[in-house]
């Protein structure tokens, strides 16, 4: 097979995963939005199906060769970064995904629709010990699937990496180490400092219709294009999809004020970022983002960073106003400190800026103590409610309120909470970076002007889509590694001029 013939087997192959992987989100925002919780157990074992036929794309002889030319290449004799990063993309794939073996994933569709069906019944009964038999067999799972990708790494290194390509669990450790001491030091400052945030505003009852106006003209007015999504689904736990490369589906919740219009904005950043890839991404099948931390960095940038700053609100608060009169009694400041109020709380989708990375942080934390063989599973409903003590001074007073707090871990997703800190990490960083080349970015937002920002966030991270591994383009970005600092200085002079902290 010569080098042009090995190129179109690695464009066939990974033209046809991204068929499958468009198609799981069909059938994930179907799942989320539609499907009768009747039909759970057999759209599990069709998307196991389908999961295995995508693994199968990697496991004929001719992929195989391709494989092990490219990966004895040299990869500066290809002639495009796009080139380089198809190979790279498709060896990654390779190593990871392709090696689990289509019955385990079966297994696992099937295991997850018993999970979750316990996960409901152990929740609503505030009962661990009604999940902890499937819990367990959740974990030897996930460990004998790491095990097929590979046998000599740590279970933990390997789900880490196939979660976020090329993340290794010691840098996520050192930086969340970093991170929780800073975030714990912080808090502990703010209650000393003990003023009290009056967010009385945000609870005032308010017409939901009006509600959904609101969120639609604050996409909008970040820049997500209407044309190419949808804002159809209302759901408990909000979620976007990426289907196609002119299709980003985002999904919101109308529960409350502060709920339905930061969970929106997050969901636009999310679609923000799987719309912006270059042509030539597309036609190279590497558009929609990476996966894990980096989109939750764009979802987060967006939610936080843009959305919950002053100057976003110099720019929409009139149109709040306009919308829900009451505010109008409300000085911008006053709405300005109540959206940024630090309130720890035991469940992390009720998380406030500050302390939402602790959420994960703890996670990371208790699974790796499982893998590792450090706990065992009677122990992990003390050990959980051990580290909210410890890092939030909160305690779960019973199973609901701490470990069966959402499905996750019903729902298979273990080995991949840390995304969601490291997306911070990473907006804090960008952020740093964006300043020192767009320094008037904030004044630009606050008069309504989102033009600099999304051509700084497209220009360095959306077009590239997956050209570049996560490492690269941080750097590209950047110009280092990921570092904590910059997440934390944000958050200490943000927080320092909200609570009015000493120097
Ligand atoms: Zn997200």
């Amino acid at each position: 097979m010569d080098y042009g013939a090995k190129v179109k087997t690695l464009r066939r192959v990974m033209r046809e995963c991204r068929y499958y992987d468009s198609l799981g989100s069909l059938l994930m925002r179907d799942q989320w939005l539609e499907l009768p919780e009747r039909d759970m157990a057999y759209r599990q074992k069709m998307q196991g199906f389908f999961s295995g036929k995508q693994g199968e794309l990697f496991h004929d002889k001719e992929v195989a060769q391709c494989a092990a030319f490219f990966e004895n290449f040299d990869p500066a004799n290809l002639a495009t970064d796009l080139e380089r990063g198809m190979v790279r993309y498709f060896l990654y794939l390779y190593k990871t995904r392709a090696k689990i073996p289509p019955e385990k994933l079966a297994q696992s569709s099937a295991l997850t629709a018993r999970a979750q069906a316990l996960w409901r019944e152990a929740h609503d009964k505030s009962d661990y010990a009604l999940f902890k038999p499937v819990l367990k067999e959740m974990f030897e799972l996930k460990t004998e699937i790491a095990r097929s990708v590979d046998p000599n790494k740590p279970p933990m290194e390997v789900l880490a990496d196939m979660c976020d390509e090329g993340i290794s669990v010691e840098t996520v450790d050192r930086l969340f180490g970093e991170l929780r001491d800073g975030i714990v030091d912080l808090l502990g400052k703010i209650r000393s400092r003990g003023v009290d945030v009056d967010d009385a505003c945000l609870r005032e009852s308010f017409d939901k219709e009006e509600l959904k106006r609101l969120v639609r003209h604050l996409a909008e007015g970040v820049g997500y294009p209407p044309e190419r999504g949808e804002f159809y689904g209302e759901v408990l736990h909000p979620f976007s999809v990426s289907i196609g490369p002119s299709d980003a589906r985002i999904t919101t919740n109308y529960d409350s004020l502060q709920f339905g219009i930061f969970s929106t904005l997050h969901e636009a950043g999310h679609g923000l970022y799987s719309l912006n890839a270059d042509a030539d991404v597309v036609d190279h099948h590497l558009w929609g983002g990476h996966p894990g931390a980096f989109h939750e960095s764009q979802s987060r940038f967006y939610e936080n960073i843009v959305g919950r700053s002053r100057e976003f609100w110099v720019h929409f608060y009139p149109r709040l106003q306009e919308s829900f009169p009451h505010f109008k009694k409300v000085d911008l400041q006053t709405f300005y400190r109540a959206v940024n109020k630090v309130r720890p709380s035991l469940k992390r989708i009720l998380a406030d800026e500050l302390t939402y990375s602790l959420h994960p942080i703890i996670r990371f934390e208790i699974e790796k103590a499982i893998f590792d063989g450090k706990t065992d599973f009677d122990r992990l409903p003390e050990l959980w409610n051990d580290k909210y003590e410890e890092y939030l001074s909160l305690r779960p007073q019973n199973d609901r309120e701490g470990l069966l707090q959402d499905m996750h871990w019903g729902g298979g997703y273990i080995g991949y909470f840390q995304s969601y800190t490291l997306g911070n990490l990473y907006g804090g960083q960008f952020r740093h970076a964006m300043l020192k080349t767009v320094p008037n970015v904030y004044e630009e937002i606050a008069s309504g002007n989102f033009g600099p920002l999304n051509s700084w966030l497209t220009e360095h991270i959306h077009r590239h889509g997956r050209v570049y591994s996560p490492q690269d383009l941080l750097a590209r970005a950047t110009g280092e590694t990921l570092k904590s600092g910059y997440f934390l200085d944000y958050l200490r002079e943000k927080y320092k001029e909200i609570y009015k902290l000493p120097d």
